[in-house]
């Protein structure tokens, strides 16, 4: 049995990222941007008004006050998305509103509050700088501005900035496609007679969702007998897939084929069995190049060892710098005990109260209760050889809800 730490290690080594396609600004939300993005303009791109106002010439207003206001010609109306038709000259004023470039001669804006409309003319109650409530051409983006760079995220700002900067479409990480294979004689899916022993294969959709919300693309392929032939037959069919996700049949019991029917195919196992509770039973392979995850049959076991080996891998795959989700310090709750040799992940809901942090766990651990899972939004990590945590210690959750506590989880 190798440490947790060890099989990702050995995992991350056989993975690259993917390479890169062409993706429209909106689909690229969330992926990891492939390529440099340049400013080929100024943003804004001419000095336009911070404020609805009036355009002037700050000298003439040098001496304007509230008891002593001055008087200027206002010589036209100016909307956002015209230039001005005249300069201001000298004792002149033009209407403008925000956005709209300055006109020649002017070099401030007088905000409208600070004025009173008389009959073509402006009353202004207050001095002005050169330069006030004028927002500068390439204020925000100098023409050749690096915006944003290769490997970012890509989040709603970025898709702006993309668009302001002219792109509708960018180069992104391609998202990998995962086959999902689920085997075992007592699976059927959902919506299909349970009949006999029967059960719903919930992996089919725990495992594809997982792969969705980690922005890759699933490909389920259904269920598997404990046949070898069946399970070695539907691994082919996933073979177009960049990444294969068997469930199930990994252990140790008289039916389990999932390792015979890889060994057949030729796949090269990298490891099986990792110390860890749950998903003791994980298995690791190069199948054609390609990553091939043996995952436990137990539902939690399932989530789990996703989150732990594959999530990582697949965000890696799509480009992406940070592979893990935080860890939290927080205060234990209640009492923990365990047998020592495997590291725990145990299901907790975890809460801000006040300043600090606080756990506890879900309930039975069974790695067969989904609904521990359900309940919970974090895991407690307690380390291989610790065998009791006390109430009141610090320990360590991993979030599994990233965005509950104000960090962005990447989307499809
Ligand atoms: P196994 O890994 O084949 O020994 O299965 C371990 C446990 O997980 C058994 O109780 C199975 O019934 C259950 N199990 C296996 N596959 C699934 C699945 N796709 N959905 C829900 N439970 C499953
Ligand atoms: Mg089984």
């Amino acid at each position: 049995m190798i440490h947790v730490e060890e099989a990702i290690e050995m995992i991350l080594s056989h993975i690259q990222p993917l390479g890169c396609e062409k993706a429209s600004i909106l689909e690229s939300l969330g992926r990891v941007i492939a390529e440099d993005a340049i400013a080929p303009r100024d943003l804004p791109p001419y000095d336009n008004s911070g404020m609805d106002g009036y355009a002037v010439r700050s000298e003439d207003v040098q001496n304007a006050s509230q008891t002593h206001p001055i008087r200027l010609e206002v010589i036209e109306d100016l909307r956002a998305g015209f230039f001005a038709k005249n300069p201001v000259q000298k004792g002149q004023a033009i209407r403008i509103m925000t956005g709209a470039p300055i006109p020649m001669g002017a070099d401030a804006v007088i905000p409208v509050e600070d004025t009173e409309r008389g009959d073509g003319s402006v009353l202004v109650f207050r001095p002005l700088c050169p330069g006030d409530f004028i927002r500068k051409a390439g204020e925000d983006v100098k023409r050749g501005d690096l915006v944003i760079t290769q490997g970012e995220i890509i989040r709603p700002s970025e898709v702006g900035m993309l668009a302001s900067i002219g792109k509708s479409f960018v180069l992104v990480y391609r998202r990998p496609l995962v086959a999902i294979l689920c085997t075992g004689e007592e699976l059927v899916d959902v919506g299909e007679t349970l009949e006999g022993a029967k059960i719903v294969s919930s992996n089919s959709y725990t495992l594809a969702a997982q792969v969705k919300e980690c922005g890759a693309i699933p490909m389920q392929l259904g269920i598997a007998r404990d046949h070898k032939e069946e399970i070695k037959e539907k691994l082919l069919q996933g073979l177009q897939a960049d990444v294969f996700i068997s469930s199930a049949g990994v252990s140790v019991g008289d039916y389990d084929f999932v390792r015979d029917a890889l060994k057949e195919l030729g796949a090269r196992m990298i490891f099986w069995r990792v110390a860890m509770k749950p998903g003791k039973p994980v298995a690791f392979w190069l199948y054609e190049g390609k990553p091939v995850f043996s995952l436990p049959g137990n539902p939690v076991s399932s989530m789990v060892t996703f989150e732990t080996f594959v999530r990582p891998s697949l965000l890696k795959m799509m480009g992406h710098r940070h592979l893990f989700r935080p860890v939290i310090e927080a205060t234990l709750k209640e009492e923990i005990r365990k047998e020592p040799g495997r590291k725990h992940f145990m299901r907790a809901i975890l809460s801000q109260e006040g300043k600090g942090y606080y756990v506890t766990t879900t309930g039975p651990q069974g790695s067969g209760i989904l609904k521990s899972m359900v309940k919970a939004n974090g895991l407690i990590i307690v380390p291989e050889e610790c065998e009791i945590l006390r109430a009141g210690e610090k320990v360590k959750v991993q979030l599994l809800d990233s965005s509950e506590f104000g960090v962005l989880s990447p989307e499809t």
